[in-house]
């Protein structure tokens, strides 16, 4: 499926990211708010049936949406602190696309915070994005092969897994979940996939895991 993540505190729930496979799949679901990272259908194609709460976004985002015949939502801001039913919801700006500029959102319930950030180049702000989370969870186009490019003036596609570790170390997080599998992930032979991603993260002293569709993880 594609990535979403669904972020729970006591009784509220707030969903990240509504792919187009989600439409139709998401019914039975009581969710406070949903958060868009960037206007890519594979983040938010699935907007085009949720109307049963309120939607999140930059404005550049919902701009970006109305090509795909979503209708705009509430506007929020970057890098400034919202109330999500109890959890406080950030966003941070996001290199990875110029027509649909995106965001990483830091997460925070009582004392525990995470980022979230499935398509990245790079971040800015990034100490301020990262500091004393307790999970990042990243972007797993791939694992050590470089898809950045740099078309004009701004950096476009993917940072891999292994850059994003050394953020994670320099940061001082200690886990990590890659998300958004790319070909290289998604078609290698898990094992020694899994293995060769342990060993990356573990020498910069960071526990990493490769996401799957239902992945559940408790933070206390
Ligand atoms: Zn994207
Ligand atoms: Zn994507």
């Amino acid at each position: 499926m594609h990535s979403s993540l669904l972020v729970g505190y006591y009784n509220a729930q707030i969903l990240i990211d509504l792919g187009e496979d989600w439409l139709g799949k998401t019914e039975g679901l009581k969710l406070d708010a949903v958060l868009v990272t960037h206007a890519h259908p594979d983040h938010a194609g699935g907007l085009k049936d949720c109307n049963r709460c309120p939607v999140f976004a930059t404005r550049e985002t919902w701009q970006a949406l109305q090509q795909f015949n979503i209708v705009p939502g509430n506007v929020l801001s970057h890098r400034k602190p919202m109330d999500l039913s109890g959890m406080v919801g950030e966003a941070f700006p996001v290199e990875h696309s110029t027509r649909a500029p995106a965001v990483g959102y830091r997460i925070t319930a009582n004392r525990v915070a995470i980022f979230y950030v499935p398509d990245v180049v790079y971040i800015h702000d990034r100490t301020q994005a990262l500091s004393g989370i307790s999970m990042y969870v990243g972007d797993g186009s791939t694992l050590t092969h470089s898809m950045v490019r740099k078309p004009k003036k701004h950096l476009i596609g993917h940072t891999p897994i292994r850059t994003q570790l050394t953020w994670c170390a320099k940061e001082g997080i200690g886990r990590a979940i890659f998300t958004h599998c790319g070909e290289e992930i998604v078609t290698s032979d898990e094992r020694t996939l899994g293995a060769t991603l342990r060993q990356m993260a573990r020498h910069r002293g960071v526990e990493a895991a490769i996401a799957h569709d239902g992945m559940e993880v408790v933070l206390r």
